[in-house]
């Protein structure tokens, strides 16, 4: 390990020995990495498959039992004023990198926020300001019902990926937390099986019905690959993503598009089309009964079912079983190393998603269209459950700095705002660092 990936440890358990000051015994260092879906969009609950990569951006935790059956925690990302550490080379100046991490401030020498594992595990109130322990309570909570014996902890966490910016540092906190509990309980657990129990975490105790990718790649991510995952058995392969040969760049449009509560906002509108194209495909003549999702629906179907079914419809219908057909057609390329081809898939897609599924807003259009302007740049699509949020890009390593720079001018010149841009490779799942 660098002089830099050292580093960071020994200053992370001198933060946590602040904090901290009045347990004692071992610690554990653990880190959970962001991710990245490369392609596959929208496909995850209509059984197809989806083609993450953990990035670099991650969630470091230091992390002790206690006795006394109390789960005390700090981030430094709540509370805190705006100080911002440089563990590695940003190169950006500010967090644009993602590659930065927060110190503690001086006045945090107490724990943040605590939980009981004497009493049931509840989630706060969504306003309440300890609102984000939802997460580590759900993970804890999940264990504990899976009937795994836990300590109570003490947990001081810092992290480089953005919160609520696309890249899903909500999962690598519950697997992060999840993965220190079992650290500290001298166990470990299949990464699908956590998987699972977070994701279920994330749906009890943060009210968000996710998928299972984000997770699963945070849980099982294997460093140099990206993950082709089945979203129907959860079979999964792991494809070479050459360091010598690739970079992926990921810039964030820092557009957020409030999808809005309940069941009338756009992702539950699109999973509601979705059924209503089930139904129909899975009716004679056309359809026929086996049809169980859009993973079973064929192209030619799509095609005799124009004038038939709604047009909105048909078309959401035609987003996901062309994402799914590219998706798996991706992965072969990138083992073949064909990476012109599976740019074009790229751009395929995210065609797919402007015009059939229509979850593009024009700021991601224009990073994404002026990366393909960029010499060295294979492909680039919106990634993400859309509105806003973040592009990835696939480029040679040589081009992933003039990328950064293009974008930055552009969208600057355009918007008025920088976008937050940074290089990764893929990173490996969660894992016990000391
Ligand atoms: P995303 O997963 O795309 O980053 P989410 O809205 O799903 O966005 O999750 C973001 C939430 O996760 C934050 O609002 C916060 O509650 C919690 N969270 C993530 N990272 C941290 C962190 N480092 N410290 C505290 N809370 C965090
Ligand atoms: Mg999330």
């Amino acid at each position: 390990m660098s002089a830099a990936g050292t580093n960071w440890i020994t200053d992370l358990r001198r933060d946590f020995d602040r904090v901290f000051s009045s347990s004692k015994g071992r610690t554990h260092v653990i880190r959970a990495p962001g991710r990245v879906n490369l392609i596959g969009e929208h496909t995850d609950y209509n059984d197809g498959f989806v083609f993450p990569m953990a990035i670099e951006p991650e969630i470091r935790f230091v992390c002790r039992s206690r006795e006394d059956g109390q789960v005390r925690l700090t981030s430094t990302e709540m509370g805190q004023k705006e100080s911002v550490a440089s563990s590695q080379n940003s190169g950006a100046g500010s967090r644009n990198a993602s590659t930065d991490y927060r110190l503690l401030d001086s006045q945090f020498s107490r724990p943040l926020a605590s939980f009981s594992l004497n009493e049931k595990i509840v989630p706060l109130d969504k306003h309440d300001k300890d609102a984000w322990t939802n997460y580590p309570r759900g993970a804890i909570a999940e264990l504990i019902a899976a009937g795994i014996p836990l300590s109570g902890m003490d947990v001081l966490l810092t992290s480089s990926i953005p919160l609520g910016g696309g890249l899903s540092s909500s999962a690598a906190l519950l697997v992060g937390t999840a993965r220190c509990a079992l650290a500290l309980a001298g166990l470990t657990m299949d990464p699908q099986r956590l998987a699972l129990l977070c994701q279920k975490a994330e749906h009890e105790y943060a009210g968000a019905p996710v998928g299972i990718m984000d997770q699963t790649i945070i849980a099982a991510a294997r460093a140099g690959t990206a993950m082709l995952l089945d979203c129907r058995d959860l079979s999964k392969r792991f494809v070479p993503l050459d360091a010598q040969e690739l970079r992926v760049v990921v810039a964030n449009s820092l557009v957020k598009h409030d999808l809005g509560a309940g069941g009338d906002n756009e992702y539950a509108k699109r999973r509601r089309q979705c059924e209503e194209a089930v139904r129909f495909f899975a009716t004679p003549p056309i359809g026929n009964p086996a049809v169980k999702s859009l993973r079973d629906v064929t192209l030619q179907q799509i095609d005799q079912a124009k004038g038939k079914l709604d047009d909105v419809v048909l078309r959401r219908a035609r987003h996901v079983v062309t994402e799914t057909a590219r998706t798996a057609r991706f992965a072969e390329l990138l083992a073949e190393k064909k990476y012109e081809q599976a740019g074009d898939l790229m751009l395929q897609s995210h065609a797919s998603m402007r015009d059939d599924y229509e979850i593009t807003v024009e700021e991601v259009d224009f990073l994404s269209a002026e990366a393909m302007k960029v010499k060295g740049v294979y492909g680039a699509r919106m990634t993400g459950g859309g509105f806003g949020g973040c592009i990835v890009a696939l480029v040679q390593p040589r081009a992933a700095t003039a990328l950064i720079e293009h974008l930055t001018r552009g969208y600057a010149d355009r918007f008025g705002k920088r976008p937050e841009c940074f290089v990764t490779t893929a990173a490996d799942g969660a894992s016990i660092v000391a």
